[in-house]
């Protein structure tokens, strides 16, 4: 049980270099022994020869086997699980973006360690009791309800559950409760922001101080295109379901890159061809090890997610080591005309122009054996003069930066303002209709 005077579990979140790994052997050791219990793990080691108790500090961890999404279908339903089923409090699934949903199962002991987590992240940013929350995120089996739900309420603020959607209702609500926080992902955020300036009102004058945003990736521009919009602080937020949800790695109130708990995830950084580890600072594929979880621990995860350990001591004083904005997935890359292109490269672009509103979409399709790229956008309501002239001026500067960004030519599509279809939750930023 966390002690009541550190709810939010202070005595890691502010540890020392030395006694982080002093934690991480013991806590490694400890969650090797307990997934030895899992039908799946125990499987697993006996058929690769490894002893469990043989794994004494984060060194050995190149001894064990990776995880794989496909591992956790393969598993499902309860092939992880490591604890009599009767002691399970909660039944979490991923998102399913791509394929069919993983299921996660959690003990008392997992969802107070993953409150007291979120509840780190979110005092971290200065938010405390005095806070109200508006939780835009899904609740039900998406992490980010729930999630942020308990780590608002472990930390005393006043949590209004309102879910996604229904933008009029999140609007009315954070006016007449007073919001100050939001949590919600990036689109939707930039949604809200758009519709409000269509009706004649103004983000700014919600009086929101803070914004938790994640569960997709987004980049610096789309950061900085919401901040002057509503005149909060943006802080990153990361995490993913088979690690609990959010709660992983948070923004500090320096905004360069996310702390990530090391008391509860042991972090790698791999090449995602080899699995070799990457050299310190370069890109690579995030690995994880839960060193905090009881009744499913999960061991050298593979989240497809690109990004580096930021190199250098935070300012802040915290030595939990920083990620980097996610590049993207491994699985999101797109090749077009044989050149590697992630979304988030389209968007640092679209986002740098302020005639340009929030929302795209990245269309492939196929002409002549040849890879078509078309970019919609839509015009920015209050900052377009209407004329023709000026869309295609804007239609020309946007043709030329992409050609600079990708190396080939891009058709771009200019849109009314609310064209383009409204995203809730994760966005879908890519149709791809060619055929292969
Ligand atoms: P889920 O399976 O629903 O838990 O979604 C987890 C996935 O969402 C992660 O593996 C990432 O791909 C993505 N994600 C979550 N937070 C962020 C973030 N802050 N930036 C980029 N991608 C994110
Ligand atoms: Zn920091």
């Amino acid at each position: 049980m966390v002690e009541l005077d550190d709810k939010i579990g202070s005595r890691f979140e502010w540890m020392s270099r030395g006694e982080l790994a002093e934690w991480q052997s013991e806590a490694l050791a400890k969650t090797v022994l307990q997934a030895a219990k899992s039908p799946w793990y125990s499987a697993v080691f006996r058929k690769m020869g490894i002893d469990p108790a043989s794994i004494k500090s984060p060194e050995d961890i190149v001894k064990l086997p990776f995880t794989t999404k496909e591992d956790l279908r393969l598993s499902y339903p309860t092939g992880m699980l490591t604890i009599d089923p009767e002691d399970l409090i909660r039944l979490h699934t991923s998102s399913g973006t791509t394929g069919t949903p993983t299921a996660i199962l959690h003990s008392r002991a997992d969802i107070d360690c993953w409150a007291e987590l979120m509840a780190r992240c979110l005092a971290m940013t200065g938010a405390n009791s005095k806070d109200v929350f508006q939780n835009m995120s899904g609740y039900g089996m998406f992490t980010g309800g729930l999630g942020l739900h308990y780590g608002a309420e472990r930390l005393g603020m006043m949590v209004i559950p309102a879910g996604p959607g229904n933008t009029a209702r999140q609007i009315k609500l954070i006016r007449d409760f007073h919001g100050t926080c939001i949590h919600a992902t990036p689109s939707y955020a930039m949604h809200v922001a758009e519709r409000m300036i269509q009706e004649g009102d103004d983000p700014k004058s919600l009086g929101i101080k803070r914004a938790f945003l994640g569960a997709e990736p987004y980049t610096e521009e789309m950061r900085l295109k919401l901040q002057e919009l509503y005149g909060f602080k943006v802080f990153n937020s990361y995490g993913l379901s088979e690690m609990n949800g959010p709660g992983v790695a948070f923004e500090c109130p320096e905004q360069n890159g996310m702390h990530v708990w090391e008391d509860a995830f042991l972090v790698e950084i791999v090449n995602p061809e080899t699995l070799e580890p990457v050299a310190e600072g370069e890109v690579g594929e995030l690995v994880m090890t839960t060193l905090r979880r009881e009744a499913m621990p999960i061991i050298r995860y593979r989240t497809r997610d690109l990004t580096c350990i930021l190199p250098g001591e935070c300012p802040c004083g915290r030595v939990h080591r920083r990620l980097a904005r996610m590049t993207g997935r491994s699985d999101d890359m797109l090749i077009v005309r044989g050149v590697n292109v992630f979304p988030s490269q389209i968007e640092e672009v679209i986002m740098r122009h302020k005639w340009i509103g929030g929302n795209y979409v990245i269309h492939l399709t196929k002409a002549e054996a040849l890879d078509q790229m078309t970019v919609r956008v839509e015009l920015a309501k209050g900052e377009f003069d209407g004329s023709i002239e000026t869309v295609r001026n804007l239609r020309a500067q946007l043709h030329k930066e992409l050609r600079e960004q990708v190396g080939f030519n891009v058709n771009i599509e200019v849109l009314e303002p609310g064209s383009l279809p409204a995203s809730e939750g994760k966005a879908k930023r890519v149709i791809d209709e060619r055929e292969y």
